[in-house]
């Protein structure tokens, strides 16, 4: 038996990246816009209406502004909304009748929702896997230039 000897490929030299922001992780807050975990500030605001405060939040991309979202965070509420779509459709189906309108109305008003957030899921789960399918080399490459041309913006 010959023996073997691991051959350890530095990178480039330079330290790796702490946060790629081209690397997905689901846990992260994803621009939709930009196709990257970029920074973002955290606002809050908070309505005062007759019976309600409501707070709402946004989180909002650095580069672009647009609302960022968690992709962990945002699936099984999806899931939980299209699922009560389909509970909604059928409960109206199944009782018919005074039931089909307001079982209608809250499975459109869900479906719309959910329908919204699948469409978000969906530039996130197909930038994830075309980040995934490149080498830990190529995403270090590309999330340096990234970084450097958000520092130029
Ligand atoms: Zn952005």
């Amino acid at each position: 038996m010959g023996g073997s000897s691991l051959e350890w490929v530095g990178m480039t030299g330079e330290e790796p990246l702490e946060r790629n922001p081209l690397v997905p992780d689901s846990k992260r807050y994803w621009c939709y816009r930009c196709k990257a975990h970029n920074e973002f500030d955290h606002l809050t605001w908070r309505t005062y209406r007759a019976n309600s405060d409501d707070t709402y939040e946004k989180m909002s991309c650095v580069r672009c502004q647009a609302s960022m979202f968690n992709p962990a965070r945002t699936k099984p509420v999806m899931v939980g909304l299209l699922g009560f779509t389909l509970v909604a459709l059928f409960v109206g189906l199944v009782l018919g009748g005074d039931f089909v309108p307001p079982s209608l109305l809250f499975a459109a008003f869900s479906g719309l929702i959910g329908f919204m957030m699948l469409y978000y899921m969906n530039l996130w789960w197909s930038w994830s896997r075309r980040q995934r399918s490149k080498s830990a080399e190529q995403l270090e490459q590309e999330g340096r230039q990234y970084i450097v041309l958000i520092e130029k913006e």
